[in-house]
């Protein structure tokens, strides 16, 4: 291995292979769940640098197949899957794109930008406002998520009912190969049907087919105005008729659709004495609704106190306010974006994030919460999620007074049963839009078709096969 780490020290620099000091930034995932141990982290600044660093390590595992080494592709780090962590073996290398975070280009006439991996999310999307467009991928990570992350698990956020997956917002990849050469896809076109879309193979891979260098990415013209509502709705089937009604007012011009429960609410009231959290206390849901409005803000205000007017009507909403101002509304949004947080300093939960059909996701819900109400009483559902996508983070919380590792140990599996035995029953995904990293994959077996399976491994063993890319996660070999 030391010949190996002499090879990659004169490809990248001696800084930037590292193997002693502190290297949890790199080696411990978000959630503090998973630490591991990496042979080294090596951070390339070129493409060309990430090609000449896989096509080493390609050539040594090809020598010495004994040795189990393997890459794991990193950027931000906040993946909530453990997927870019390296395993406890010290056999795994953490390539890191961090450095590689050029804006390339923009194309103002093809409204597209072509940046590098490690670009943070929030700096996209901020270069692509200076340069007068909307990049809409939007997340509570986005400060230190990365585009190369983003595509590498197909991140969803808060615009995907509008502007759909990171996958949708992408036209080009470049990708180095498990064997360290460069594909060039970097097209930049709407249309091109010359065989397998090459693309969205390595889009939400999780590193395992390749390494994402750069990509080119979609823009829009910014709205005029983006308004922001907040209703108080008395059931999830009220709020699903507000989604329906949503739709029917403001068409494209609705960019979020956000569903809080009670409980997930008021431990934001609880862990965050800055933030005012409106209307929780008297409902069991509250709604979060954006409208980015290509025409004026009085157009946005008057077209959202319609839909408003109508579901008071209705009676699918209680009460609503909708923000005046731009602090305002970033304040609504800083409430839904601080319920991970809060969750989180209430004490470890067991997270879901699934999906299914719109249509179905009030039955899901009410069942399910009956079913773990008997399981385990008092349990407590910290509910919120996208509910434009059909996509909910349904976490599960240990009953007031017991101890949350304890719960964690003794009941995840069980919960994990009833919950994803529920999302199969209500034709839905057990990942909806974090991927399937390591803590997931052995359910996979359980809950994807075994032809969707084998296809899988096909393309993994066709691509990689020595297994060197991200190993375990995902799709493992052996079935
Ligand atoms: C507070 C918080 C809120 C979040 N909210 C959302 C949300 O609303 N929607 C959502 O979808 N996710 C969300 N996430 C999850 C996470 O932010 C996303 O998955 C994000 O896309 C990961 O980006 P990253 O750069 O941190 O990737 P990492 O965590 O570094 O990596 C994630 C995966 O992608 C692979 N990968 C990384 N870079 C590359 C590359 N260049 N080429 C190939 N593979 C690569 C890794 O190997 C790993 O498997 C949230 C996370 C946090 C902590």
């Amino acid at each position: 291995m030391q010949n190996l780490l002499s090879e990659l020290k004169a490809i990248v620099g001696s800084a930037h292979v590292l193997t002693e000091g502190d290297l949890s930034a790199w080696t411990q995932d978000w959630r503090k769940r998973s630490h591991g141990k990496a042979l080294a982290v090596v951070r390339p600044a070129s493409t060309d640098e990430v090609a000449q660093v896989v096509k080493a390590c390609a050539d040594f595992l090809t020598q010495h197949p004994e040795s189990g080494l393997s890459i794991v592709p990193q950027g931000g780090n906040t993946g909530l899957v453990v997927g870019s962590t390296p395993d406890e073996t010290g056999r795994q290398i953490v390539l890191s794109l961090q450095r590689m975070n050029a804006v390339r280009s923009v194309d103002a006439a093809n409204l597209t930008m072509t940046v590098e991996a490690g670009c943070i999310l929030q700096a996209v999307q901020e270069q692509a406002e200076t340069a007068g467009f909307w990049f809409p991928l939007s997340l509570a990570a986005e400060g230190s998520c990365t585009i190369g992350g983003n595509l590498g698990t197909n991140a969803g956020g808060t615009q995907v009912l509008r502007f759909g997956n990171a996958r949708d917002l992408c036209l080009g990849l470049e990708v180095v190969t498990p064997q360290g050469d460069v594909w060039q896809g970097l097209s930049g076109l709407r249309k091109d049907n010359t065989g397998y879309d090459l693309k969205n193979l390595y889009i939400g891979a999780e590193g395992t087919l390749g390494i994402i260098t750069a990509a080119t990415l979609k823009l829009y013209p910014l709205p005029k105005a983006q308004l922001t509502a907040w209703a108080a709705v008395p059931s999830m089937e009220a709020a699903v008729q507000l989604l329906g009604l949503a739709h029917q007012h403001l068409g494209a011009s609705l960019t979020g659709f956000e569903m809080m429960g009670q409980f997930a609410l008021s431990l934001v009231a609880r862990h965050f004495d800055n933030l005012r959290v409106p209307l929780f206390q008297e409902s069991a849901f509250c709604v979060l609704l954006e409208n980015a409005d290509a025409e004026s803000e009085t157009h946005a205000r008057s077209q959202l106190e319609s839909l408003l007017e109508a579901a008071l009507a209705e009676g699918c909403v209680t009460d609503a306010v909708v923000a005046e101002n731009l602090a305002q509304a970033q304040t609504l949004w800083q409430i839904r974006e601080s319920i991970p947080l809060a969750q989180a300093q209430e004490g470890l939960n067991i997270k879901h994030d699934i999906s299914v059909p719109v249509s179905a996701f009030a039955t899901f819900v009410t069942r399910t919460d009956a079913q773990l109400a008997q399981a385990i009483p008092g349990v407590r559902l910290v509910n919120f999620g996208h509910l434009g996508d059909g996509n909910l983070h349904y976490n599960v919380q240990a009953p007031v007074g017991q101890d949350a590792a304890v719960f964690l140990q003794e009941q995840e599996a069980r919960v994990n049963q009833i919950v994803f035995d529920a999302v199969l029953a209500h034709g839905g995904s057990i990942s909806a839009e974090h991927g399937v990293g390591s803590l997931k994959v052995d359910h996979l077996s359980h809950y994807k078709s075994p032809v969707a399976l084998q296809t899988m491994r096909a393309i993994k063993q066709a691509l990689d096969p020595l297994n060197l890319m991200n190993p375990g996660r995902v799709v493992r070999l052996s079935a």
